[in-house]
């Protein structure tokens, strides 16, 4: 993402933000500088009142600090948002590909806002995240091809 199409993060979102790394393990040992907006911009039609309760509930019921699609979750169902959801991947950012049903699926990531925060994750970690096994692709969604 360049500097232009970065939103401002409010100083709330920031607070509940830093509260959240420092109660939570960060996949990977530290999170990208930019982790904050990028979450900002991916969760910033979520009132902030549900960001900072689901925030707290997450502190106290996971290890792990949460994906925006887990964020999104713990904060409840879709509140009446100023934009709708990408309808690709319903505002989750990615996209299970399944093939047939025991076959391991891959995952795609969206290329919408949601989708930005996976492509800073690390594969490894997605995959550890995700349960992907070592055979799953992890790619953009334009990388794969739609079934004909
Ligand atoms: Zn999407």
């Amino acid at each position: 993402m360049n500097a232009a199409e970065s939103v401002p993060v409010p100083p709330e979102f920031a607070k509940v933000f830093s509260r959240l790394v420092r109660r939570t393990q960060v996949p990977g040992g530290r999170l990208d500088p930019q982790a904050c907006a990028d979450y900002w911009t991916a969760l910033r039609d979520v009132p902030m009142d549900a960001l900072a309760e689901s925030a707290d509930a997450l502190a106290r019921s996971e290890v792990f600090f949460p994906t925006v699609a887990e964020w999104r979750r713990a904060a409840g169902p879709p509140h009446a948002a100023a934009g709708a959801p990408c309808p690709t991947c319903a505002g989750q950012g990615v996209v299970r590909i399944a093939y047939k049903s025991l076959e391991p699926f891959d995952l795609a990531i969206c290329l919408c806002r949601a989708g930005d925060v996976y492509r800073r994750f690390p594969d490894a970690v997605l995959r550890a995240r995700l349960a992907l096994g070592p055979e799953a692709r992890i790619a953009d969604l334009d990388a794969f091809e739609d079934p004909a």
